[in-house]
């Protein structure tokens, strides 16, 4: 192994950890700010920086497509062309493949598509996604796999997962081993418990550097999101990082913490920041309602982030009602902060062996007083 991870403190099944990676250190329990097109939108890599996150997530397939791998690779990888020197974490691509692309196609080999860009032809197998991901230099890379569609019959799934794995096997195998960097194997299986043990006996098997939760919070709803980690996680390796992909809204994370999860990554933060949404610790705001037009408060007192620190709800409603592109800035800085902050606390309750109480005053605090309507 040379992706170092150590467990720090333990409360529960909840962990406090701490992986080392060739561009820095990330405590965990970590949240991943996505950063589809080199870019995570409507901020600067020193402004991501800033709310705490030590590594972003890149997207394998819009990269591949534009500008290219081997262009970012010619232009010094993926950390120098976009101005961001801590951790990145790379996708395979399968599941953008899948819900982007047309025309395509699942075979042995992989996944034959045409862009959704220009159209172009392009076959995606595992070699090539793993060899995408280390021209991009990739700290954490992630196996290949199909995310099975929700929901599926139980044959239908069992035969996505057992692909999933034998693509698993080839990642695995082609993988380039540094100081530093590391592969993910991702479990699959759907809502049943039977392949999600299978998939994960399957993985440890091969033996990764990490094990990600994949094929979750495509309509499934969060109490099976949580009964398919309930059976998952324990059959994962205590000595590796876990990592549950694409989840999710603040009380998924903490809820999956609880059940001994390290990594996420999600667009809700940004892409919410960009839709006039805001994660506060008095649960969400929708900056486009009237009822903020006169209202001098910051989103969250709490918060130390420069949109709180310096503009009133007032001010954030105007620039969201007036299509304003500082409005997405700052409301996505703002819900960034707000999902960094919320890591820390996690992290400090595990260490305090206090996360029982943190998530029960999280889930109160979280229920509003008055539901906000949309709109
Ligand atoms: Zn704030």
């Amino acid at each position: 192994m040379t992706l170092g991870f150590n467990v720090l403190a333990r409360d529960g099944a909840a962990r406090r950890g701490r992986l080392k990676t060739a561009h820095g250190v990330i405590d965990t329990p970590a949240f991943m700010p996505v950063g589809t097109a080199a870019t995570v939108k409507a901020m600067t890599a020193a402004g991501v920086a800033a709310t705490g996150a030590r590594i972003v997530l890149g997207n394998t397939y819009h990269l591949m497509l534009r500008p290219g791998a081997e262009r970012i690779a010619a232009l010094g990888g993926l950390h120098h062309f976009m101005n961001w020197p801590h951790a990145i974490l790379t996708d395979s691509g399968g599941f953008q493949v899948m819900s982007l692309a047309k025309l395509r196609k699942i075979g042995e080999d992989g996944v034959t598509f045409r862009s959704h860009l220009d159209g172009s032809a392009h076959l995606l197998t595992p070699e090539r996604s793993i060899e995408i991901q280390r021209l991009l230099g990739a700290d954490l890379t992630m196996a290949l796999d199909e995310c099975t569609p929700y929901p599926s019959p139980w044959e239908a799934v069992e035969k996505s997962m057992e692909l999933s794995m034998r693509w698993a096997l080839r990642s695995r195998r082609v993988f380039a081993e540094r100081p530093g960097h590391g592969i993910f194997g991702i479990v699959q299986g759907g809502v049943h418990p039977d392949l999600r043990l299978r998939s994960a006996a399957r993985l440890v098997d091969i033996g990764f550097d990490g094990y990600a939760v994949g094929g979750l919070a495509i309509g499934e709803g969060q109490k099976t999101t949580f009964a398919v980690l309930d059976a998952t996680v324990p059959a994962l390796p205590a000595d590796r990082p876990r990592y549950l992909m694409g989840v999710g809204k603040p009380a998924d994370l903490v809820g999956a913490v609880m059940r001994g999860i390290d990594m996420f990554d999600c667009v809700l933060p940004t892409r919410s920041g960009r839709t006039a949404q805001a994660f506060t610790r008095r649960g969400t705001l929708n900056l486009r309602n009237a009822r903020h037009g006169d209202d001098p408060q910051p989103l969250d007192p709490e918060c130390g982030c420069p949109a709180c620190a310096g503009y009133s709800r007032a001010y954030l409603h105007h620039l969201c009602r007036s299509g304003e592109i500082l409005g997405a800035m700052l409301l996505t800085t703002h819900n960034l902060h707000y999902y960094a902050d919320l890591m820390v606390a996690m992290r400090r309750a595990i260490e305090n062996g206090a996360f029982a109480d943190f998530a029960a005053a999280f889930a109160e605090a979280q229920a509003p007083a008055s539901p906000e309507p949309n709109g």
